[in-house]
């Protein structure tokens, strides 16, 4: 992206200086580090400032495939720079700021004269990949807890925020989200850290400019490696949420005015909005999935501010109590009180959700997603009884099953199924939209339901599939892949 090349140009030059944050390691070498002759290896040192120019080239890949499934690339760091099989128990998911370039960085950690490594690098622009070191083997990035800690590198400037992209953040907590799953750490502060938060580093990264709750926020908000998880809905119980302010719902937790048109609706005061589902509070804001005559539909799923709202229903209400969903024709499954639903093990490729419940019409609804992510799915399986002049097809409705979906489904799920066990290309930064929370599915606190009537289904177009939000995130892969 040009804006980021320009703005590099400008970061490397005003940051070739910060370097200079970097003090030497040995200088205080506490007597673990002189026992261990590679616990003193943090990230970067003595990187020569050219390295954090622009101008370097991606080095040939590695033909072994990266661990990570969205990895772009592996690359491995020179033999000298990590020690093989040295990683003793994962402890930590450590967050770097390389402080230069994602291909000088590369480069450098190619270099046998670095003494340094780090397990990931990551590309601002728009979160590509690179693997460098194994996940069983000892990268050398922050000292003496090297034996403990996966590192991931951001390319960028401690002191320059303009490098903490969205599509940093977003391919970060992917990334983040992917390994504590792996090596079983809890989903927080104490497991996920920067490197300046570890015992005894000499750098000060990511800093202050790095947002911790919307990176953590992101980290939790994930859908586990082969899950498909949703909620089951009756659109004719839409909830009538009104705007007490004027806002703007967007389709991202940027700020609004980093957003282009598209990816943003205005909402002035007053106006109300029919919302099938709401997810949980991620740094103030809820996902909410609207029904398809509201305002501001045309965004698919969008993040909402809280505070400028009243009116979210709980899930209890919205859901279609009693509802079976079935996976690929096997063993139907009845839904939670809350509409909630989950499959874990699920592959990556094209599968088929059906729904039904006694007095609403069946869906059928095709779900393609890339392994991991998993997908959310919101599923609108609309009654009979609501006046629906068509409801005497009832069956599967096979065919249009995302013929409402978001306008474009590739961005209801960045955090869906953007892989493949594989591995794949990195997401696509026009992509970065995010699923419903963790949380998805869990009963909702507020107070009672907005529902609203008119909206019965023959208002709202149907039939059509009636699943809505799918949760689809088209891989890129294979055009990206490295040629074999
Ligand atoms: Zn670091």
């Amino acid at each position: 992206m040009a804006r980021i090349r320009s703005r590099f140009r400008r970061a490397a030059t005003l940051a070739v200086p910060a370097l200079c944050l970097l003090v030497s390691a040995e200088a205080g070498a506490a007597p673990d580090e002189l026992l261990d002759p590679d616990a003193a290896h943090e990230d970067h040192h003595h990187m020569p400032p050219a390295y954090a120019e622009p101008g370097w080239s991606m080095p040939p890949v590695s033909f072994a495939e990266p661990e990570y499934p969205l990895a772009a690339q592996f690359v491995e760091a020179d033999s000298s720079n990590f020690t093989a099989g040295g990683i003793t128990e994962v402890q930590y998911v450590v967050v770097h700021t390389m402080q230069g370039s994602y291909e000088g960085s590369i480069n450098w950690f190619l270099n046998p004269s670095s003494d340094v490594s780090a397990h990931f690098c990551m590309r601002a622009e728009d979160g590509e990949i690179t693997q460098m070191v194994n996940l069983d083997d000892r990268a050398w990035h922050v000292g003496n807890s090297n034996s403990y800690a996966i590192g991931i590198e951001h390319e960028g400037f401690v002191d320059d925020a303009s490098w903490y992209t969205w599509a940093a953040y977003s391919h970060s907590a992917q990334l983040a989200r992917w390994l504590c799953d792996r090596f079983g750490l809890p989903l927080d502060r104490d497991h996920i850290v920067g490197h300046v938060e570890l015992p005894a580093q000499t750098h000060t990264d990511p800093g202050p400019n790095w947002d911790w709750d919307l990176y953590m926020a992101l980290v939790r908000d994930v859908v586990g490696e082969g899950v498909v998880e949703g909620v089951v809905v009756d659109p004719d119980r839409a909830c009538a949420v009104t705007a007490t302010a004027d806002t703007v719902l967007t389709t991202t937790l940027e700020d609004p005015a980093a957003l282009g048109d598209g990816s943003k609706c205005v909402v002035p005061a007053g106006t109300e909005l029919a919302v099938l589902h709401a997810g949980a509070d991620m740094i103030g804001k809820r996902r909410v999935v609207l029904a398809d005559d509201s305002p501001c539909a045309e965004l698919g799923d969008a993040f909402a501010t809280i505070t400028h709202f009243d009116g979210f229903c709980s899930l209890d209400e919205l859901a279609v109590t009693g509802a079976s969903v079935a996976l690929d024709g096997g063993a139907p499954i009845v839904v939670g009180a809350d509409g909630a639903f989950a499959w874990t093990g699920v592959g990556a490729g094209a599968h088929t959700i059906d729904g039904s419940a006694l007095g609403f019409r069946s869906v059928s609804v095709p779900l393609d997603h890339g392994g991991y992510p998993g997908a959310r799915l919101v599923v609108r399986l609309p009654s009979t009884a609501a006046g629906d002049s068509t409801g005497g097809d009832a069956g599967l409705d096979t065919g249009d099953g995302d013929s409402d979906p978001p306008a474009d489904p590739t961005t209801a799920g960045d955090g869906d199924d953007g892989g493949e066990t594989g591995g794949s290309a990195p997401n696509d930064p026009e992509d970065d939209e995010w699923p419903l929370p963790a949380t998805f599915g869990e009963t909702e606190e507020s107070a009672g339901c907005g529902c609203r009537e008119g909206l019965g289904s023959s208002a709202m177009g149907l039939p059509l599939g009636a699943l809505l939000l799918l949760a689809t995130r088209r891989r890129r892969a294979t055009a990206l892949r490295r040629p074999r």
